[in-house]
């Protein structure tokens, strides 16, 4: 029996504990609810539209060590995704004009803050009245937009702390897709005797010291001596009752009020498939009074404000992204309501006619990370408590039940698939040194 582990959620972390444990020896389960690996990676590589475009995670964000090493393993290429920047603004396309007003000062008054508290509260207090009004939105946008957080419980330590390690220079795409990583770990776990099951939605966890029970929605008992559960902060988080949820018997109170403290963000993103790039022709780059052909991402103040290409990649693919609050409020707005949204957001930008646009339209991916049962968010974000709350479910429950996935990762890439893998190997390690 000890040498059974089961893992709840066939993510990056949940995969990569589990090729880890099976090339140690181990016998691996996992229980996936979905009808496919991967979780927030999802590679549309079957479809007639968006070949190889994500739906979930897309970038690698540095020279991240976790995710390159396996990347080199894998035999898996990838290229540089640098882009330039732009903003749409006032009716006027700029490039590399993300750079906020007054940020060397805010940077300064992070460094001499001593006591931890929201970034929110912290501008407020430090950057109060009309003459800092530009700094507070940008600020708060940045963190809105960038980590999906919401402002008013985002850590100023934590946002110092990314804000300093900040790589703009080194971002890459997988050739194929973030999938053939996730590929490459589900084989290696399988030529290893792991099993993975597909649609297996756990609902309630039965353990005690050195035994697992997990019962899934159609009734099946999974067993095992311990247990790694691999699922989303966003499905933890979730009352009993509401989609999703989990109950464990019995109960690990000091673990749940640990989740609860941790910050999960919400993200909606968007995949348009247009007839042509118009944001090439001619007509829009007369409009922009500027030559945007290499442009990657686009910033602006529309409903939804953020976009990009696939630059350097030639695409007739634009993607779209609202993250933080905005999109936690559109938790329950329809995707033909968000379509519309994105539609018109681009035509005020490049100042096409709505309906004109929406007939260069081909195909269409809304994905509403939050309204996702086996998601519930985007990805975490620390809060004043999280440092705690992290260091709680890092450990183990009775070296029974442990906890992986991209939240329980303390280091600079926060909220990214490297944060997951580099969970997932952690978790697998400790694991096989108890
Ligand atoms: C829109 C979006 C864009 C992103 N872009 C990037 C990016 O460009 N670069 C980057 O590095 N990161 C990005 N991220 C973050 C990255 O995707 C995640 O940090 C990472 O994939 C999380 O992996 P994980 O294994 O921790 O969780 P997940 O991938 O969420 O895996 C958890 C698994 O648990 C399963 N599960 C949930 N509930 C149950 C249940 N009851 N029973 C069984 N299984 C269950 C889920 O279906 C899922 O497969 C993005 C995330 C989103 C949402």
């Amino acid at each position: 029996m000890k040498n059974n582990i089961l893992i709840i959620g066939a993510g990056a972390a949940g995969l990569m504990a589990a090729r880890t444990l099976s090339n140690a020896g181990k016998q691996v389960t996992v229980l996936e609810a979905r009808n496919r690996t991967g979780g927030r990676i999802h590679t549309l590589s079957d479809e007639l539209f968006f070949k190889n475009t994500e739906l979930g995670a897309e970038f690698v964000h540095g020279d991240l060590p976790t995710t390159i090493n396996l990347l080199k393993e894998a035999g898996i290429e990838y290229h540089s995704a640098n882009a330039e920047m732009w903003r749409y603004q006032n009716g006027d396309f700029e490039e590399n004009s993300m750079v906020i007003k007054d940020w060397d000062l805010l940077i300064k008054r992070l460094d001499a803050l001593k006591e931890d508290t929201n970034i929110w509260d912290f501008l407020n207090e430090q950057f109060p009245g009309d003459k800092y009004e530009e700094l507070r939105i940008s600020v708060r946008a940045y963190v809105s937009g960038y980590d999906t957080a919401d402002p008013r419980d985002a850590s100023a330590f934590a946002l110092r702390k990314e804000w300093e390690h900040e790589e703009i220079d080194a971002q890459h795409r997988l050739k194929g897709g973030y999938c053939s990583m996730i590929n490459y770990l589900s084989n290696e776990c399988k030529s290893k005797s792991g099993k993975i099951y597909l649609n297996a939605v756990v609902k309630t966890i039965e353990w005690k010291n050195g035994s697992v029970k997990a019962i899934t929605k159609d009734g099946s008992v999974y067993e095992a001596g311990q247990l790694l559960i691999a699922m989303p902060l966003g499905v933890l988080k979730a009352a009993e009752g509401e989609s999703g949820a989990i109950t464990f018997n019995p109960p690990i109170p000091k673990y749940s009020t640990a989740i609860q403290q941790m910050g999960f963000g919400s993200v909606i993103k968007l995949l348009f498939e247009f007839d042509i790039a118009f944001w090439l022709d001619a007509k829009t780059q007369q409009m922009a009074g500027k030559n945007v052909g290499k442009m990657g991402y686009l910033f602006s103040d529309e409903e939804i404000p953020t976009w990009w290409t696939q630059v350097p990649d030639h695409s007739t693919v634009l993607t779209g992204w609202i993250g933080g609050p905005a999109a936690a409020d559109k938790i329950n707005t329809p995707d033909t309501e968000v379509l519309e949204q994105g539609l018109r957001s681009l035509a005020n930008i490049f100042k096409i006619d709505f309906e004109e646009l929406k007939n260069k339209l081909v195909a269409y991916r809304i994905m509403n990370w939050t309204a996702d049962p086996f998601t519930r968010g985007s990805y975490a974000y620390d809060t004043v408590d999280a440092p705690e709350a992290r260091k709680a479910l890092n450990r183990p429950v009775e070296d029974t039940i442990f906890f992986t996935g991209e939240y329980l990762y303390d280091s600079t890439a926060m909220g990214t698939v490297e944060a997951a893998l580099t969970s997932g190997l952690q978790v697998a390690e400790r694991i096989l040194k108890n």
